[in-house]
């Protein structure tokens, strides 16, 4: 076994700490306080070649693999959750699902923009009444001549403001055994009858934006069905287990920024004529702490790696995102705990590790669904 990163992997590590920490960092508390999404950031990020990390040259990304996008998703959420997840979400979920199933034509002229940093998409999943549940999809896609008339409603879908084209999953047919069958369309944003909104009032993440979309006649060309119209229901679920890499990532970065912050913070603070450091129960946190990040970065490098050889990586993926989750939130909340008073202040920003920590338990399937799949891996 060999633990150590390639050259290439810590050169693109070092490079995106650097950028995170100097163009990221100095805004993240405004841009949270704002809930604004840092749009010229992203634009930065695309010429840094940040947006086409897992894709190949030809289609317009710099040919990397899993573990070195999963790099990156961590050095941004380390400094900024809420761009870390719109990060994570415009490469796991608007881009990959057109380079997996995607046919050439669409790879040309949907995934080659996106990779080179040049627009985002979104993946339009989860609906008012199909949330975890997401074979309840109600959206419904009709074939009228040469063409698919969606409708139907999407909720709380990632970057869709900014976004060239989202994916939908919408209904599509019936199986014989009576069954629907769910296909994935990629729709143009600018297409007639589709409204975004971008209302929702965040507790976390706010520097990502996050949007309700109706789709009331939206008419697209057959053409733009998205791999098997058969098999959109597997091909989500594919989709969904790389994106849980990139989410336990971007918790692994807030879980290493809580650590980071607290000792600092332990180091200095003075209480009873010694540093908070010098007391036993400070230093059982950091430890804790120290040791969920290192065990939740492994799971995180693992499931990539998995992903990377070809190999199954659905049970891993799984483990990554519900114990690195789970453990940012532990982390933030720990930190928040060594600070005092001042931790529950703005400004020292532990406060937003654990709001952004939180929505990793939720999205892309909360924790209790990560148990079900492992179970469902187990054979239960
Ligand atoms: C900021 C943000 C960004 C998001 N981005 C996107 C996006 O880009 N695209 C997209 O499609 N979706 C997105 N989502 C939606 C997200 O994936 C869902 O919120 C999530 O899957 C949970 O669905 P739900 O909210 O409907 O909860 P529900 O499914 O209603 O769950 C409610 C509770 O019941 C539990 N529960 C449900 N079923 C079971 C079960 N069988 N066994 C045990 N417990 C169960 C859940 O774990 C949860 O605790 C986003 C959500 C947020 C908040």
């Amino acid at each position: 076994m060999n633990f150590e990163l390639t050259k290439e992997q810590e050169m693109t590590r070092k490079m995106v700490r650097d950028f995170a920490e100097n163009v990221i960092q100095p805004r993240a508390i405004d841009l949270d306080v704002k809930a604004e999404f840092p749009e010229d950031i992203f634009k930065e990020m695309g010429k840094l070649g940040l947006l086409g990390i897992p894709f190949p040259e030809e289609y317009g990304g710099v040919g990397g693999d899993t573990i070195t996008y999963a790099l990156a998703v961590e050095e941004i959420g380390r400094v900024c959750g809420g761009t870390g997840l719109s990060y994570a979400a415009a490469v796991s979920l608007g881009s990959s699902p057109i380079y997996y199933f995607g046919t050439e034509d669409q790879k040309q002229e949907y995934l080659v923009p996106l990779a080179k940093g040049e627009g985002l998409a979104s993946f339009g999943l989860t609906e008012p009444n199909a949330g975890s549940d997401a074979g309840g999809t109600q959206t419904r896609a009709k074939l009228e001549g040469d063409e698919y008339v969606i409708n139907g409603e999407k909720s709380w879908i990632t970057n869709a403001g900014y976004a060239r084209s989202i994916t939908v999953t919408a209904v599509s047919g019936k199986r014989e055994d009576g069954k629907n069958i769910i296909s994935a369309f990629i729709v143009p944003a600018d297409t007639p009858g589709l409204t975004i909104n971008s209302n929702y009032d965040k507790m976390g993440v706010r520097a990502s934006n996050t949007c309700e979309i109706i789709l009331e006649d939206v008419r697209v060309p057959k053409e733009n069905i998205l791999g098997d119209p058969e098999k959109g229901f597997g091909q989500f679920l594919y989709t969904l287990d790389g994106g849980r890499i990139s989410i336990a990532a971007l918790a692994v970065g807030i879980a290493q920024a809580s650590l980071d912050r607290a000792l600092a913070y332990a180091k200095e603070r003075k209480q009873f004529g010694k540093t908070i450091s010098n007391f036993q129960a400070i230093q059982f946190k950091l430890a804790d702490m120290a040791m969920e990040v290192e065990l939740a970065r492994n799971m995180v490098m693992k499931a990539a790696w998995l992903k990377d050889q070809g190999k199954p990586f659905t049970k891993e993926s799984a483990y990554a995102k519900l114990f690195a989750s789970e453990t940012a939130f532990r982390s933030a909340n720990q930190a928040i705990q060594i600070h005092g008073g001042y931790g529950y202040m703005r400004e020292y920003e532990v406060e937003r590790y654990l709001r952004d920590a939180k929505l990793l338990e939720i999205g892309e399937g909360t924790s209790e669904i990560q148990r079900l799949v492992i179970a469902r891996q187990l054979g239960c």
